[in-house]
């Protein structure tokens, strides 16, 4: 494993100053996750507004650098914009690190993002990398619920 590829300046950067670190309030939903490979973990708030718009992104992350690097690069990357433009980028990102380094990703959707196109040809890490996102579609899943 080559970790100038795996741990690019992006992800270091995103790991060292991790934005939007720290619960929140008010929140509308909330998703812990764990990624037992690895022993990370995240519990992960949405704010979302009346016009279904991703108000804040909070959380508390414990793990390794990857897993604290996405979770900051996915607040930066979602927070202002609306749930379904959110998910656009999420499935971006879900099929750049499932492409086994096949992907280089577009700038263009994913932002820094793009960032952890050369995880995805690690296995082991996918599941680090992806685990912020997965608490996100879940937390969001929760407050569509919540607002019926
Ligand atoms: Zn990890």
């Amino acid at each position: 494993m080559r970790l100038d590829s795996l741990y690019q300046d992006v992800i270091m950067d995103h790991y060292r100053r991790r934005s939007g670190h720290g619960l929140r309030e008010p929140f509308t939903a909330e998703s812990c996750q764990v990624n037992p490979t690895c022993g990370d973990e995240i519990r992960l708030r949405v704010a979302v507004d009346g016009q279904g718009r991703i108000a804040d992104v909070s959380y508390e992350a414990a793990g390794c650098a990857i897993s604290q690097a996405s979770a900051s690069v996915l607040h930066d990357a979602v927070c202002g914009l609306p749930q379904s433009e959110a998910m656009i980028i999420e499935s971006a990102f879900h099929a750049l690190m499932q492409s086994r380094g096949t992907d280089a990703g577009d700038p263009e959707v994913l932002g820094d993002a793009v960032a952890f196109a050369g995880v995805s040809r690690y296995p082991a890490r996918v599941k680090c990398a992806l685990l912020p996102w997965m608490a996100l579609k879940d937390a969001l899943h929760r407050s569509e619920g919540i607002s019926r």
